[in-house]
């Protein structure tokens, strides 16, 4: 895959102390090898190699402390610029006025699920949402949005298949407004290929509706097929925004690159599964953090957050008794039981940037081993000597090592490792609870 491509080239990278000039373009040949291969449209790899390669040769870069990963920082930015920078919301109209949103795309893009799906983050952000069936052209069609509406437990309007879609839309626009619906989703019909009726069918409806935003739905999986459907849409009818579907697939990445840079439209969210709720916003910074296998950093704190067991209150205590320099052997085992919690240290590295999903790696650095020792130790001392490290003379330390079953040295190790991240952690305020904590060990 493109992200194992990827990781290979900055293995190499990372693998070098001192970077010359050859060693940075070699790496950007086969990065450019890798986005080809990944389906991304050729003008934007070209683009986008001219700009990397631009800030990682030079002094800055190649005599810094770290240029293996000063390039990889430089590609995940030029990568996350090339998406879009910013997470782009779909522009609703302000106050009490109605939004209209005409959904658009080929057949099977995953339009009237897409419909369906906004319609419930509307929903759940306190709108009235209305969808308006104007596929005429398969008549399973309005069925399928009539269950989905009626899953999201949203309103569905509909005339059947012998209306042309702007008087149905229309008809729509009208119902909307009895019912005090504030957006109005328009399903439309797909065809196969691009299509002159199929385009002609969309601007009608643009030209006599107030049409605020024109959504396209294009298959991740179709790869640079999406991004020329994308190019077409955006000439004939005019876009706002894209959303690309079926992401969860085995797709290549290239449209999820291209799209923006090709067509100038933001991606607005992305597809994620057949179930309504699987629709995600979309963060240019996640994806190629994804694409980068730099893992989801991002998610993982989202997950961190979930999943903490211990109130706000008690992680604010915590991180400030970590500022302060006071996380004592009490806090250490909390973080551990968090860290359990979270799935434990492994499921967490794996997340990590650089390591992502290398199981063998990850063994390699997480001893589970060295972590049960460290934690048996902890459990061998009492309360107080938890609380007041300072407690910890030889002879109690010998009385701990007996308990936790590991030789002396190995108590005097970790007791010595924790008292200089208690020193770290003093010169790192704003830590994220206990797995700062964690990652001032390690
Ligand atoms: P339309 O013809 O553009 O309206 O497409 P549909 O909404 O009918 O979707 C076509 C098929 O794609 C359906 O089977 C959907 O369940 C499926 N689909 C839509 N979005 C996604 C997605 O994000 N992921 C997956 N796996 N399937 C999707
Ligand atoms: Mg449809």
């Amino acid at each position: 895959s493109l992200t194992d491509k990827l990781q290979n080239v900055f293995k190499n990278l990372r693998g070098k102390g001192r970077l010359t000039e050859e060693d940075v373009k070699t790496a950007l040949k086969e990065v450019k090898m890798a986005l080809l291969e990944a389906d991304v449209n050729f003008r934007v790899v070209k683009q986008f190699v001219k700009s990397v390669e631009a800030r990682a040769i030079g002094a800055d870069v190649m005599n810094g402390l770290n240029p293996g990963q000063m390039v990889i920082k430089i590609v995940n930015e030029e990568m996350t610029a090339l998406m879009g920078s910013e997470t782009t919301e779909i522009a609703m109209q302000p106050g009490k006025s109605t939004t209209v949103i005409m959904m658009c795309g080929l057949q099977g893009a995953g339009k009237t699920t897409t419909a369906a799906k906004l319609a419930g983050k509307f929903k759940l952000k306190g709108k009235k949402p209305l969808l308006v069936a104007c596929d005429i052209y398969r008549p399973a069609a309005i069925e399928q949005l009539e269950i989905n509406a009626k899953k999201q437990n949203v309103d569905a309007f509909s005339m059947g298949t012998k209306n042309k879609p702007l008087d149905i839309a229309k008809a729509g626009m009208e119902h909307a407004q009895k019912n005090g619906n504030n957006v109005v989703i328009i399903d439309t019909a797909g065809r196969l290929h691009i299509d002159e009726e199929m385009m002609q069918e969309l601007q009608e409806i643009k030209e006599n509706i107030t049409v605020h935003q024109t959504l396209l739905v294009v298959d991740a999986m179709t790869g640079q097929d999406a991004v020329n459907v994308a190019k077409e849409f955006d000439e004939k009818v005019g876009v706002d925004g894209v959303i690309l579907s079926k992401m969860d697939g085995d797709t290549r990445g290239g449209a999820a690159l291209s799209i923006k840079a090709v067509t100038g439209k933001p991606i607005l969210y992305v597809g994620m599964g057949e179930k309504l709720s699987d629709l995600e916003q979309f963060y240019p910074d996640r994806m190629a953090g994804r694409i980068l296998g730099m893992g989801d950093v991002l998610s993982l704190i989202d997950k961190a957050q979930a999943n903490m067991n211990i109130d706000a209150d008690k992680e604010k205590e915590m991180a400030s008794r970590m500022k302060k320099g006071k996380f004592d052997f009490e806090d250490y085992l909390e973080s551990m039981k968090q860290m359990r919690n979270m799935g434990g240290l492994s499921s967490i590295l794996s997340m990590m940037p650089g390591i992502g999903g290398k199981s063998a790696e990850i063994e390699s650095m997480v001893d589970e081993k060295q972590l049960a020792h460290m934690e048996a130790i902890v459990l061998s001392m009492t309360p107080a000597e938890r609380r007041n490290p300072k407690l910890l003379n030889p002879s109690r330390k010998h009385r701990i090592a007996r308990g936790a079953g590991v030789d002396i040295s190995i108590v005097n190790r970790f007791i010595k490792q924790f008292e200089q991240s208690q020193k770290m952690m003093k010169q790192l305020p704003g830590m994220m609870g206990g797995f700062g904590g964690k990652k001032g060990k390690f």
